[in-house]
Parts: C-alpha cells; sequence; structure tokens
C-alpha cells in the first residue's frame, strides 16, 4: 500500500510567486508614498494604494516597537485590490528571512483535523527560529583525486568520493583529513563533487555544501591537468552557522525523527520518548527547548506573518481560538483580509457583524480599507508583471490590457499576459500585440461575463 507521508505546500508557494515583484511598501523617508510614476518602475513593486501602504507603514512602526502584541490587522477592499500583495509588502518589510504563511479561511475545515489544529500548526509555521551556532570547521574546496589514487579507488562510490573529499584545498594549502566513514553518507546525501566548495564540522563530521569553488563555476573538464586554487576559507576554523527554521519544522522533526547529523536532526533528537504525531504536549515540549535556546543566546525568535484570506469564512471556534493565541507570547503577526462588508459570523445563530468578524475580535483589530485601482494604476501593474515574466507587449496592447483591468480586475488582466504572449508566438510575432490580447479575451471568460452567461442560460449548468 503506498503511503502518503507529507504534501508540500506547493499552493502556498504558488500563491506568493504571483507576487514575485513585490519587494517592500516602498514608502518615502517621511512615511509617505510615491506619488505614480509611469514612467519607470517602482523598486518597491507596489503600485498605488498609497492610503493602505502609509496605514501599512504605521503598523510597521508598532510591530517594531512591539506595540502590535495581542493585536490583528485586517484588509477590506474588493476582490482583487491588492490584500494579498500589500501583506506581502508588510512582511517583507520586516526582513527577508520571515516566514510569510498564507490560507484562505475555509481551509481551516478538514474532515480529519480539527479547525483549532489547521489554525495552530498555521501559526506555528508564521513563527521562525534563528538558531546561531559557533562550530569548529574545516572548510575549503574539494579537490581532484591524485593520479596514484585514480587508480586506485577504495572502492564503492561513496568512498571514492569519501576520498576525495581527504584533498581539502584552502588558503593554507592542501590539508589531508583522515575522515571517519560515518561522514560517507553525509557527503552522498549532499552530492558533493569535486570543485565543491564545502565544510566538514570538526567534532560530528557533518557535511554541508556551502557552493562551487569560481575555477569550477564552467563545466568541470576530467581531463584538465592543472586547474587554478582557489583558497576559500580555513583548515580549521570557528564559524557561525545560521539556520532558519520555523517551529512547525521542529514540531515535524521530532514528530517523525529521521536521524542525521544537522540542526534539524538533532533538535528531533531532543525530545524523548519519540513520538509520531504532533500533539500539544509534543509543542510544549519543543516551546520549554525553544525557550532555553533563547535565553542561551543560541536562538532568536522571529515571528512572521499568518495572513488569512476571506476570514469571513471563520466560524466562531476558530474566532475564540485566534483570539487567545494573539495573546501569547509568542504569536506571529495576523493578518485578515475580506471583500464582505456586513454578514453573518459562521457559527453564531445568524449574528451579524461587520466582516463577519466577532466585536470582541474586531475591537483588538486595525482595519485598513483598499480601494479599487485607477487605470494608469492597473496599466502599470499589468507593465511590471509583462516584464517580470520576461514578455515584451506593445504600448497599445498594455492600453488594451489596462481598460480591460478596469472593466473586469486586476487579476484578469494580468491573467491575460501569458495567453496572449502565446498567442504572439504562433502568429510569429516578438511582441504581445493589441490583436493578441483581443484574441485571448475572446477566448476567455472573466468573472462579470461568466456569471452573466451562467444567469442568460439556466439550466445549462449543475445547480
Ligand atoms: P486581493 O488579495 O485583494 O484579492 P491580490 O493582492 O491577490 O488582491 P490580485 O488581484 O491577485 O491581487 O493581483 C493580480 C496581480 O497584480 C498580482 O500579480 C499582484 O501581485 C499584482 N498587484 C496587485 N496589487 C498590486 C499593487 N498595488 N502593486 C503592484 N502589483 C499589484
Amino acid at each position: 500500500m503506498v503511503q502518503i507521508t507529507e504534501v508540500k505546500n506547493g499552493i502556498a508557494a504558488n500563491r506568493i510567486s504571483t507576487h514575485s515583484h513585490i519587494k517592500s511598501l516602498g514608502l518615502l523617508e517621511d512615511g509617505s508614498a510615491p506619488a505614480l510614476n509611469p514612467a519607470s518602475n517602482p523598486s518597491s513593486g507596489l503600485i498605488g494604494q498609497n492610503q493602505a501602504r502609509e496605514a501599512c507603514g504605521l503598523v510597521l512602526d508598532m510591530v517594531r516597537s512591539k506595540k502590535m502584541a495581542g493585536k490583528a490587522l485586517l484588509f477590506a477592499g474588493g476582490p482583487g485590490t491588492g490584500k494579498t500583495a500589500l501583506a506581502l509588502a508588510l512582511s517583507q518589510e520586516l526582513g527577508n528571512k520571515i516566514p510569510f504563511v498564507p490560507i484562505v479561511g475555509s481551509e481551516v475545515y478538514s474532515s480529519e483535523v480539527g479547525k483549532a489544529e489547521v489554525l495552530k500548526e498555521h501559526l506555528r509555521r508564521a513563527i521562525g527560529l534563528r538558531i546561531k551556532e559557533t562550530k569548529e570547521v574545516y572548510e575549503g574546496e574539494v579537490t581532484e583525486l591524485t593520479p596514484e589514487e585514480a587508480e586506485n579507488p577504495l572502492g564503492g562510490y561513496g568512498k571514492t568520493i569519501a576520498h576525495v573529499i581527504v584533498g581539502l584545498k584552502t588558503a593554507k594549502g592542501t590539508k589531508q583529513l583522515k575522515l571517519d566513514p560515518s561522514i560517507y553518507e553525509s557527503i552522498q546525501k549532499e552530492r558533493v563533487d569535486v570543485g565543491d566548495v564545502i565544510y566538514i564540522e570538526a567534532n560530528t563530521g557533518a557535511v554541508k555544501r556551502v557552493g562551487r569553488s569560481d575555477a569550477y563555476a564552467t563545466e568541470f573538464d576530467l581531463e584538465a591537468e592543472e586547474y587554478v586554487p582557489v583558497p576559500k576559507g580555513d583548515v580549521h576554523k570557528k564559524k557561525e552557522i545560521v539556520q532558519d527554521v520555523t517551529l512547525h519544522d521542529l514540531d515535524t522533526a521530532n514528530a517523525r525523527p529521521q536521524g542525521g547529523q544537522d540542526i534539524m536532526s538533532m533538535m528531533s533528537q531532543l525530545m524523548k520518548p519519540r513520538k509520531t504525531e504532533i500533539t500539544d504536549k509534543l509543542r510544549q515540549e519543543i516551546n520549554k527547548v525553544v525557550n532555553k535556546y533563547i535565553e542561551q543566546g543560541v536562538a532568536e525568535l522571529v515571528p512572521g506573518v499568518l495572513f488569512i484570506d476571506e476570514v469571513h469564512m471563520l466560524d466562531i471556534e476558530c474566532f475564540t481560538y485566534l483570539n487567545r493565541a494573539l495573546e501569547s507570547t509568542i504569536s506571529p503577526i495576523v493578518i485578515f483580509a475580506t471583500n464582505r462588508g456586513m454578514c453573518e459570523i459562521k457559527g453564531a445563530d445568524g449574528i451579524t457583524a461587520p466582516h463577519g468578524i466577532p466585536l470582541d475580535l474586531l475591537d483588538r483589530t486595525l482595519i485598513i480599507r483598499t480601494l479599487p485601482y485607477t487605470l494608469p494604476e492597473i496599466r502599470q501593474i499589468v507593465r511590471l508583471r509583462a516584464r517580470i515574466e520576461g514578455l515584451s507587449i506593445s504600448e497599445g496592447a498594455l492600453d488594451v490590457l489596462a481598460r480591460k483591468g478596469v472593466e473586469t480586475s486586476v487579476r484578469y488582466a494580468v491573467g491575460l499576459l501569458t495567453p496572449a504572449s502565446i498567442m504572439a508566438r504562433i502568429g510569429g510575432r516578438e511582441e504581445i500585440g493589441e490583436e493578441d490580447v483581443g484574441q485571448c479575451d475572446g477566448l476567455f471568460l472573466d468573472a462579470k461575463r461568466s456569471t452573466g452567461v451562467v444567469q442568460q442560460t439556466p439550466g445549462k449548468f449543475l445547480a
């Protein structure tokens, strides 16, 4: 029987990649957002939505001065008004290794796991831990076999490779290292090859590939008699190793310990007896160890961002849980988003509230409005996305897409870029033209037109 052991969070990665051009809030020194300049691409990646951006700047100050504790943020605005883009920009302002965890409210409903459990897991995904360790390492570039060694391999791929490692070329010349056989596995796991720059931990023998020697940046020529030595590091030195993990990574590593010598595996061996699933008890034990590391100055907590889109899909139980979670000393920054005004709170017997959020939670929430984009803003967003996706597009086609964006949504306009580029390619054109956009628009329906078709032809679709 095939067992599914882990489902990678690909959806979250896709959600972020459509926003890959967003780098920061792009605010000026005085905290204001710059006026739209259609002639230039903003380095922050964000366009328009100036009031919301300025408000985010204030929130950023609050986070930095630890005044957001116990509070949440809510973006309220129509679909496709940049709520996700703003949340991502805010998290990027906090640092580039900050976890950003986007979910949609409805994701908490699963037939296997309770709602609070899903929320708990995502909250822990959004809390990072930066672990700093100083280790004694041998660092250097992996050298080629000497002719004698090449003629007399020790047998077995791992051993031959390990033998290659014996020659570590460093600033102080080549050092022969006597390595424990247990390191073969590490070497194979890291796929170390000649020309790689690696370090080997003195105590544990753990091998880490840290890059490629410049001399081998191009394809390695096995026949080469000579190569330029690239001094990288020292034979024996202390190195500060920084590892970024999330609390959820630690939970998983400890629930399914696999052994090994890297920091994650070592952290996973701290807890005994070994568990097979993530329980509250396991989480508490992990928190204890984490707190100890923080006290010792070995680790630092890095609160990230949990972004819950369509927050009105959560029910009263979820809100109660979140209310409590926000009070915790280790809470990430929680950002909600919704396009609903007054609506029913799910599971609360018909009680309505603004955005479907109970008033006690709303009380501790800062609300930022996002407004529909103007035509020049949409034009610039589409232009930026085309550049990021490596597509060239005519000014006329941009105009058509911008108008489409006003009629429908930015998302629809941006979404037409890829099919239009395929149309252009089929037609033998390098640049997306107005005709390509027009043809694609005829082939696909935007949400409004699709709704219209469904309403005009009842009975043709399953209810
Ligand atoms: P919402 O979360 O409000 O539904 P969103 O942030 O998901 O909106 P989309 O409608 O998905 O935005 O946006 C389509 C594309 O336009 C995405 O690539 C997004 O990054 C980009 N985009 C949206 N708003 C902005 C903005 N203000 N500046 C730059 N790019 C933006």
